[in-house]
């Protein structure tokens, strides 16, 4: 419980369809505050890194392959519980699943099923961290410290 931070990922698939804008809204609307962001394209070698608890899966390849297909845009969350409040404004893993009014629901609507079945993985537009452990770690990896800035947002100011 308490104040928060939590990494945010625009996948390619979300980054070639023009949805940034419309995500990083959904979390400023709520007053999520925007503490780091960069656009990166990432290597093959750093996919590892983020989804080391997936290698070796049989949708890790595909997995590797969607993430480093274009660049991504990344960021830090900071706000009270943000993990999992990110998390429920993301939506389930599966876009099939994902209900409407969750990122995931709203831009797509793939299934574990046809994904497997092509060898590829879900496209699901967006990455958020699971837990406190996951968002450091993730944080870690993205960002240095000197990325992540210290302000007060309007929220702050007038609480
Ligand atoms: P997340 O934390 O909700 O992103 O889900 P996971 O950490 O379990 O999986 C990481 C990413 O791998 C997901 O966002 C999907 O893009 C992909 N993925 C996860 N599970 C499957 C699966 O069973 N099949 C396929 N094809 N892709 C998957
Ligand atoms: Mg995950």
């Amino acid at each position: 419980m308490g104040v928060e931070r939590t990494l945010v990922l625009i996948k390619p698939d979300g980054v070639i369809r023009g949805l940034c804008g419309n995500i990083i809204s959904r979390f400023e609307n709520i007053g999520l505050k925007i503490v780091a962001m960069k656009m990166i394209w990432v290597s093959k070698e750093m996919a590892e890194r983020h989804y080391e608890e997936h290698v070796g899966k049989p949708f890790f390849v595909g997995l590797q392959k969607f993430i480093t297909e274009g660049p991504v845009v990344a960021m830090v969350l900071e706000g009270i519980d943000a993990i999992e409040v990110v998390r429920k404004i993301v939506g389930p893993t599966e876009p099939k699943s994902a209900s409407p009014g969750t990122i995931r629901g709203d831009f797509a609507h793939l299934s574990y099923s046809m994904a497997d079945e092509r060898g590829i993985a879900v496209k699901n537009i967006i990455h958020a961290s699971a837990n406190k452990k996951d968002a450091e770690r993730e944080i870690g990896i993205w960002f240095s410290i000197d990325e992540i800035y210290k302000y007060e947002n309007i929220y702050e100011k007038t609480l």
